[in-house]
């Protein structure tokens, strides 16, 4: 069956050409058969002695000779037919000719060549013309439709496989920034591109395939491409759900489609984005599919079926390595894992780098600085920041981007568009204040935290009605029980700033204590940080590279106990925040009224009147937590 279906493909092609040239026979036949309708509709075939006849009676206009033919027209004919004998050769024309120069006709012969040469024009050059243009019109279209030229014109209206091929991708290693190590993995399947020979003449096999891990937006299809860039090597690409359809074959016919091509134009790189569209386990937690267990198999088979040696690499990515098939991991396929993480603070420092490259920027730009702020964002997040800032410099009629262009614009991918137009009471907008300089006070306050690098009141269309941005000077990975207790305070101390000061509490905190309670939950359940649950995990994170969903995995009683201790280190947190900002509530005020006469203050500012509080009364005894 397989071997049927590989010689399927240049078989058509064969096909189409042959059709193509019956066709053309076809157009030059009738071209020519109505040439001479044409022209013939007034052909009239007379014998010798008529011809004789009308020149020895002067009725003629005009004569042609040619060696087979005489053709002539009559004067006085409405109809202007063209007359035409046979010439017969063993009588002498010259008399003939004699009288009708005599009569003053005009008369020529056409030279024997002439004839041939219109009978080669009209039946090899014009037909060949003809093919050859057919010819590349159908190729043309054929690319278009997403073939590799005539190999595939067997799949058009077959499959629609969605196969993007690129002969040249033109990514080099340098557009992609940072990921070192991914780079550094990535460098032996390049060098094993380049020279197969050298790896298989050692008896060395190199792995068929790679997985790359990361979140979206982090670079895989990037590093994907500049490996076929490196290499030099054409790079097929196909999402994971282009296999998925509702007709079950359809997306096993379309692996095979896909192997067939990347092999013709070996050595080649198979990149397959969201691998786990296909490759998710088959067992029946993530729940059961014919149509995807088929097209599974076939890629397995064809990962097993293909000789490695010829250089035909796949790469796959996926956000969620978690749920792919153990089949597919085995020795011998996706066997390596790449991560591509998300960018620290280098890495973020190296993209913008990269993307600003074609940008022009203003003097005043600090790309570092933008890097600080830019944290847990990932490649694809600052490259369409950079973007957003040019088309602002635009907007604003600028030749170059600024430092403002580019922080304003960080914030609309964060935070949404500034929405000026939402208007808020008075009390509401008194509110928004107090709340938000209660998460900076606490952050700014407690020693260990982040300083705050702006707070605002200027509602986003995201919903905040303000918000306060937190940055990190340093990348963090490890936290103590202590800061991520003052992150909680942080979180909750907006809650306690309007609590405190208006007596109420406000829709405003929902987001603040959804996020509280996530962190309160971790460290209760999976950080071992609760002392009435001891160092016991209770729910296992799925999903690491993208929202960091958790199941609970334990008892009912014990979740209960981990519900009661979140609540316990919440109202802790909430308790000690509110007992801060009652304690400074006079930097409170002087802060909150400031917040709202300019609605935006920055870190700076801000720190400027807790040093100056701080200096006044000269309080140095740390709060406990
Ligand atoms: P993924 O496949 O991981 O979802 P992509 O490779 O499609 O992400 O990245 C989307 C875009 O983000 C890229 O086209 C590129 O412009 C930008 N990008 C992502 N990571 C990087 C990086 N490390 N260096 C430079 N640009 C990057
Ligand atoms: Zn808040």
């Amino acid at each position: 069956m397989p071997d049927n279906n590989r010689n399927r493909q240049p078989k058509k092609s064969n096909k189409i050409l042959w059709i193509l040239l019956g066709v053309v026979l076809i157009i030059t036949l009738l071209g020519n058969q109505m040439y001479e309708i044409i022209l013939g509709a007034k052909e009239k075939e007379v014998s010798y002695d008529t011809f004789l006849d009308d020149v020895s009676e002067d009725r003629i206009k005009d004569v042609r000779i040619t060696d087979g033919f005489i053709t002539y027209h009559l004067r006085e004919d409405e109809e202007d037919y063209m007359y035409y004998t046979t010439r017969i050769s063993e009588l002498n024309l010259q008399p003939t000719i004699d009288e009708l120069h005599k009569n003053g006709v005009e008369f020529k012969a056409i030279p024997p060549e002439d004839e041939s040469s219109s009978f080669l024009l009209s039946w090899i050059v014009m037909p060949i013309l003809l093919y050859a243009f057919f010819y590349f019109v159908l190729r043309m279209v054929m690319k278009k439709s997403g073939g590799g030229g005539f190999g595939s014109i067997g799949s058009i209206g077959k499959s629609k496989a969605k196969v993007y091929m690129e002969k040249e991708t033109g990514v080099t290693f340098r557009d992609v920034a940072g990921q070192d190590e991914a780079k550094e993995s990535l460098v032996e399947i390049i060098d094993f591109l380049h020279n197969p020979k050298k790896y298989t003449a050692i008896g060395a096999k190199l792995p068929k395939g790679a997985l790359l891990v990361g979140s979206p937006g982090t670079g895989k299809t990037l590093l994907a491409k500049a490996v076929a860039g490196e290499a030099h090597v054409p790079f097929f690409s196909i999402s994971g759900s282009d296999f998925v359809e509702m007709f079950v074959g359809v997306g096993a016919s379309r692996v095979r489609d896909l192997f067939q091509e990347a092999a013709k134009v070996a050595p080649a790189i198979i990149f397959i984005d969201e691998i786990d569209a296909i490759g998710r386990s088959r067992d029946s937690r993530f729940g059961g599919n014919d149509e995807r267990e088929q097209t599974l198999n076939q890629l397995l088979a064809e990962i097993d079926g293909f000789d490695s040696s010829k250089g035909v690499v796949i790469l796959a990515a996926t956000n969620r390595p978690e749920i792919l098939d153990k089949a597919l991991l085995r020795a011998g396929r996706f066997d390596r894992r790449i991560i591509v993480d998300r960018p620290n603070l280098e890495g973020r420092y190296q993209t913008l780098l990269v993307h600003t490259r074609n940008i022009r920027l203003a003097e005043d730009v600090d790309l570092r600085k933008l890097a600080q702020a830019t944290a847990g964002a990932v490649g694809a997040d600052l490259a369409n920041l950079v973007n957003e800032a040019a088309l602002r410099a635009v907007r604003m009629g600028r030749q170059t981007v600024n430092q403002q262009d580019l922080l304003t614009s960080f914030e609309t991918v964060i935070a949404g568009t500034e929405k000026k137009g939402t208007v808020l009471t008075d009390i509401e907008k008194r509110i928004v204040a107090y709340h938000e300089v209660g998460h900076a006070l606490v952050a700014a306050l407690r020693k260990h935290s982040q300083p705050v690098s702006k707070i605002t009141i200027v509602p986003h269309t995201s919903g905040a009605l303000g918000y306060t941005m937190q940055m990190p000077e340093e990348e963090k990975y490890l936290n103590s029980k202590e800061e991520l207790l003052i992150q909680l305070q942080t979180l909750l101390g907006g809650r306690a700033a309007e609590q405190s000061v208006f007596g109420i509490q406000t829709s405003g905190a929902a987001n603040d204590i959804q996020k509280a309670t996530e962190l309160a939950r971790r460290m209760v359940t999976q950080l071992g940080m609760s002392d009435r649950i001891g160092l016991m995990a209770l729910s296992t994170q799925r999903d690491e590279y993208l929202d960091g969903q958790s199941y609970m995995d334990c008892a009912q009683t014990t979740a209960a106990k981990a519900d009661e201790e979140v609540q316990a280190i919440l109202s802790g947190c909430y308790e000690a925040a509110k007992k801060l900002l009652v304690e400074k509530r006079a930097l409170l005020d002087e802060i909150a009224l400031h917040l709202l006469q300019k609605e935006t203050i920055t870190g700076d500012e801000l720190m400027a009147y807790v040093n100056a509080d701080a200096h006044c009364l000269n309080a140095g005894e740390g709060e406990k937590v």
